[in-house]
């Protein structure tokens, strides 16, 4: 990676820009990552040459923009291991995507007094549509808490779990400290007590190779904008057995097989789960993306994400009343800290000042930082097109603004 690094950062326009008078140094790859050329030309392509609705058209256009969409779900289900591409439903995103299975879940399947488990590391969107599924069907959440290395406590799993745990749906990495949890070790433990796992995969995906088969989840979200796609894109992957069994989400065109005003019967999957017209664009961009990925490597970008991470922790570590918040060993490219009698978004704005954008604050996490006993931290996240030189900007940046606010 560090041989081509140059390259790489030609294919994202937006990092020549300046920021502030300097040159921008985007550290926020958790929130959300930059696109390459091949990416932003997909969608300008799409709408130049190839637009027309899918699925429904028997001319030539919409042939032509069917088979590109559906180009991406066969890319989709290489990119996850999926048997099948039946097995890939597009959402808008990774919240779209619980949303859909907490509903779908909340009809018949997760019934009053049932209990769903949840940690304490998740993200807003893994947690409030289980609160409202508790709320309309009268089910019970649960919590497996976290040490103080940000790891799950795994020895707490025999007793939360009991015959009325219905789902386990919890985070591969966390985003507000990286932490990558034992999805193998969380989703055996779920089969052995039949109950359903669903897994956060949207800080996942774009670092670590996913495998749902290795895995044997039974279902797998994630977001095509934080894997160098476009927003409004998602994908829920799930089994197809499953998928099967339960009810559709929204109703409309394309999901559909015969309506009569008596009774309506589904579509196939995984237009079951699609009604309306989908992202079109974006999915065919998110396939740009994926090739991108792939062109790559996604062991590669780990081993040299792994490598900015273990630098940048490094010199952090030397900042006097530092507090990394998330020092498992076991973490990818996420470095979320707090500084002693500083807070978090008084650095931030200073380090905006002079060009490095990094996201400050709760992070969709608040019963994290609630765990902490933090308002917040600052997190600097790394993606394969930062650089060493950038770190050290970051750190220059950061002494400079820890003076200032002293
Ligand atoms: N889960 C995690 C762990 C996330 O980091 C995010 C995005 N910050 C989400 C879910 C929600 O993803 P999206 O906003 O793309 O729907």
């Amino acid at each position: 990676m560090k041989d081509r690094i140059l390259q790489i950062r030609k294919d994202f326009p937006i990092l020549q820009q300046h920021v502030n008078g300097n040159p921008l140094v985007y550290f926020d790859n958790a929130a959300t990552t930059q696109k390459p050329l091949e990416v932003i030309d997909a969608i300008s392509n799409y709408y130049t040459t190839q637009n027309a609705n899918v699925h429904r058209g028997n001319h030539s256009l919409s042939q032509l923009a069917t088979t590109y969409y559906e180009n991406v779900r066969e890319k989709v289900r290489v990119f996850v291991n999926a048997k099948s591409s039946t097995e890939i439903v597009f959402t808008r995103g990774t919240t779209e995507a619980i949303n859909l299975l907490s509903k779908i879940l909340a009809k018949g399947t997760i019934k009053k007094g049932d209990e769903i488990l949840v940690t304490e590391m998740e993200h807003h969107s893994n947690i409030v549509p289980w609160q409202m599924v508790c709320e309309e069907i009268g089910a019970i959440l649960k919590v497996l808490p976290i040490n103080t290395k940000g790891e799950l406590e795994l020895n707490k799993l025999d007793e939360l779990i009991t015959n009325k745990t219905r789902v386990f749906s919890f985070a591969h990495v966390s985003n507000a400290m990286g932490t990558i949890n034992p999805i193998k070790e969380l989703v055996a433990t779920t089969k052995s007590h039949g109950i359903i796992s669903i897994i956060d995969g949207a800080q996942a995906a774009s670092h670590i190779p996913v495998d749902v088969q290795d895995i044997g989840c039974d279902f797998y979200c994630f977001s095509g904008h934080k894997i160098y796609g476009p927003t409004g894109i998602g994908v829920i992957y799930g089994k197809e057995e499953l998928l099967n069994q339960l009810p559709p989400y929204h109703g409309g065109g394309e999901m559909i097989d015969k309506v009569t005003f008596e009774k309506t019967t589904y579509n196939v999957l995984p237009f079951k789960f699609e009604a309306g017209t989908p992202n079109i664009a974006d999915t065919i961009a998110f396939g740009a993306a994926l090739d991108y990925v792939n062109e790559l490597g996604i062991e590669k970008i780990a081993a040299y994400e792994h490598e900015l991470l273990t630098y940048a922790t490094g010199k952090l570590m030397q900042l006097e009343g530092m507090q990394i918040i998330g020092t498992t060993n076991n973490k990818t490219s996420v470095l979320s800290f707090v500084i002693a009698g500083i807070h978090p978004t008084d650095i931030g704005i200073l380090l905006d000042k002079m060009g490095i954008a990094v996201r400050t604050g709760q992070h969709c996490a608040q019963p994290l930082m609630d765990k902490f006993k933090i308002p917040g931290t600052v997190r600097a996240s790394f993606a394969f097109y930062n650089t060493f030189e950038e770190i050290d900007i970051f750190i220059d940046a950061l002494q400079k603004s820890m003076r200032m606010l002293k």
